[in-house]
């Protein structure tokens, strides 16, 4: 598909950022390009059309993502944040960072039997997506699919959250 192409073009590497050695994946100039940005949140949807219910979008750049695909699909939207965000946290999920931890919270739109696609932007050691199942398993929910922008091969996120759908990789 020669707009994906296109879309995959527009991803910036950043070296040493946020930190020296990290090589950041921008996604900003794609979200920017209206055709980049269309053909991209199909390519998320593609493999799920149909299967999911709600879409749960991972603070913070997974909620970019996961409006335009809530939208898209034609269903609604819940959001995983970070400790301390939202109002009323009705689960709440610890997980390891490369140095410290971090937590993840959700409230109870995620409902016991319903279906949904977890979205994100970038897969890199698959800590936060593993994360997410967790959250959603302990609010009764069914993770259907997980559609992430792109994934940093060489960082082994794949053999952490097991089956990803990614449109790009790197
Ligand atoms: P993981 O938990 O898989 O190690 O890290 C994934 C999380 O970190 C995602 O929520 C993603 O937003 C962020 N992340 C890690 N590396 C990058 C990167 O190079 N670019 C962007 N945009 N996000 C990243």
């Amino acid at each position: 598909d020669d707009r994906l192409i296109r879309a995959e073009g527009l991803i910036r590497s950043i070296p040493d950022y946020p930190e020296p050695g990290v090589l950041f994946r921008d996604i900003t100039p794609l979200l920017a390009d209206a055709d980049a940005l269309r053909a991209t949140i199909d390519a998320m949807i593609e493999p799920f059309a149909g299967t999911f219910d709600v879409v749960a979008g991972i603070e913070a750049r997974g909620f970019l993502l996961a409006g335009a695909v809530a939208i898209a699909a034609g269903v609604g939207l819940v959001p995983i944040r970070k400790a301390g965000k939202l109002p009323r946290p009705a689960a709440s999920v610890d997980y390891a960072l490369e140095y410290g931890t971090a937590t993840i919270e959700a409230h109870d739109d995620i409902r016991p039997g319903m279906r949904l696609l977890l979205v994100d932007d970038v897969l890199a050691t698959g800590g936060t997506l593993q994360a997410a199942h967790a959250l959603v398993a302990e609010l009764g929910g069914t993770v259907v699919g997980t559609s992430v922008l792109m994934e940093l091969d060489a960082l082994g996120g794949r053999a952490v959250v097991g089956d990803v759908h990614t449109v790009f990789g790197a």
